[in-house]
């Protein structure tokens, strides 16, 4: 009686090729000098095992090239750049807002230098890593002071735990939010040790509501954009300024969460109007907590603008240095802010706003230029046409409104299978392109497009998928 073993040498005598053979071959050179000896030793050990595995027979030349292939597409990087055509402009899930160039060599630059990030070249004394940002914070806003930390969820977080820890918290059951990624308010409100004090019902919160709160003692009084949902119909909520007069009156803090930091006027891009951070300001809030990369532009970032007395509590609280940002985005910010100092400019130098002023009509003429070639791509079984499409701003600001826009809708005449199925090729192309299946027809909402060669270029390997010339 035979061995398993025995049997399987006997029926296979081209036994696997050794490591060192594979090593050792001319093949080998390029791939260990791409990417390291020991990568390469690691890869050729793994084509072997699966080799062994499936019991198929590998010579050295095709050990070589799929230890090379398997390293090549493992360097292939995670955080891939896509099309975004899903018509939502800052799109959470890819990444919210793309940065103005300005703030990318600024980046790159402190990316690359030591910079003086906490030094006071002046005095050759230590500096504070805020004093870059809040000049311009406090021109741009109106504030007296401000203070920068990693996103708007930690700046919530961070007043809240300043404010309010052990104490009352007052804020309209209207306005118990939750945005997505799991940031609900009365949680972040209980990670803060703050005491939830809610008010009101969902549709109506009165001034007396308010009044009737701040009787006993609390930490502060907290107003917060409902971003990313409206109540329509028989609703009510208190102004700032009359909700800034009533917290006065007690001697409590005004904090207004804004959510999105709109630093000017968007109806003079056609926009529809948002609350600015100056107004915020102006009607009297004691602390205005706003992100950095909703409709400002700019990267990750939460700022926190205001009272001088409360920024100064802020900048104590050892939470502040747990949640500080770093000199990359320090820079990115700068750049990105000093860019509103030229608001007539902004629409050409901000890409956020860039995208959302684009005119329909020429995004309309983008969609007629491409729809041919894509057509040609998809092949007789697809229908290509250009679409109306309503685009949106994205991460909870102006959740109702919409922006005229256009696209391209294909659909197939193998119904909603074969749509699902382009849809997936879309997302496997080099620079995967992604647009959202609605009613049947996969929709391309064109606005935010800027590259359109790059984009032809890249539809070009649908080719490979689909067949087609
Ligand atoms: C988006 C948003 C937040 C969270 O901001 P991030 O920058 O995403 O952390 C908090 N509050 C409101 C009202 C928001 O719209």
């Amino acid at each position: 009686m035979r061995t398993k073993g025995v049997a399987s040498k006997a029926d296979n005598p081209r036994r696997l090729p050794a490591v060192d053979e594979v090593l050792r071959d001319g093949a080998a050179a390029a791939p260990i000098d791409d990417f390291g000896r020991a990568a390469f030793t690691a890869a050729v050990r793994q084509a072997l095992a699966e080799a062994r595995e499936s019991k198929g027979v590998a010579d050295v030349a095709a050990i070589v090239a799929r230890a090379a292939e398997r390293l090549q597409r493992a360097s292939a990087p995670s955080l891939k750049p896509v099309f975004n055509l899903t018509g939502t402009v800052l799109h959470t899930n890819l990444g919210r807002a793309r940065l103005a160039e300005a703030a990318i060599d600024a980046a790159a630059q402190a990316m690359r230098e030591a910079v003086a990030l906490e030094f006071d070249v002046g005095g050759g004394r230590r500096g504070e890593r805020d004093d870059h940002l809040r000049a311009l914070l406090c021109e741009l806003t109106g504030a007296e002071d401000a203070t920068i930390v990693n996103n708007n969820a930690a700046a919530v977080l961070l007043v809240l735990n300043t404010l309010a820890r052990g104490k009352r918290a007052v804020v309209s059951r209207g306005e118990l939010i939750e945005i997505g990624g799991a940031f609900r308010m009365p949680d972040i409100m209980a990670r803060a040790g703050a005491r939830l004090v809610e008010i009101g019902t969902t549709n109506r919160t009165h001034a007396k509501d308010y009044i009737a709160a701040l009787e006993q003692e609390a930490g502060l009084v907290l107003k917060v954009h409902t971003s990313n949902y409206r109540i329509e119909g028989f609703a009510k909520d208190v102004p700032a300024r009359e909700l800034a007069a009533i917290a006065h009156e007690k001697k409590t803090p005004l904090v207004n969460d804004l959510g999105s930091g709109v630093l000017v006027d968007l109806t003079r891009y056609g926009l529809k109007r948002e609350p600015t951070v100056a107004e915020a300001v102006a009607e009297g809030a004691d602390l205005v907590t706003f992100s950095g990369d909703k409709l400002l532009g700019g990267p990750q970032a939460g700022f926190i603008v205001g009272r001088k007395d409360l920024i100064a509590r802020i900048n104590k609280n050892p939470m502040k240095r747990a949640l500080r940002v770093d000199k990359i985005r320090i820079a990115a910010l700068e750049a990105t802010l000093k860019l509103y100092r030229d608001p007539d400019r902004l629409a050409q130098t901000l890409p956020t706003l860039v995208s959302l002023a684009r005119p329909r009509d020429e995004i309309a003429a983008q969609a007629r230029r491409l729809a041919p070639r894509l057509q040609e791509l998809v092949g007789g079984n697809f229908l290509v046409e250009v679409a109306d499409c309503a685009s949106e701003v994205g991460s909870g600001a102006s959740p109702v409104e919409t922006i005229a826009s256009a696209g391209l809708a294909v659909r197939s005449r193998g119904g909603q299978r074969a749509v699902i199925a382009l849809n997936k090729a879309l997302r496997a192309l080099p620079r995967p392109v992604i647009g959202r299946v609605a009613e049947g027809a996969l929709v391309l909402d064109l606005r935010c497009l800027t590259d359109e060669d790059a984009f032809l270029a890249n539809l070009e390997h649908l080719k490979k998928t689909t067949g087609a010339t």
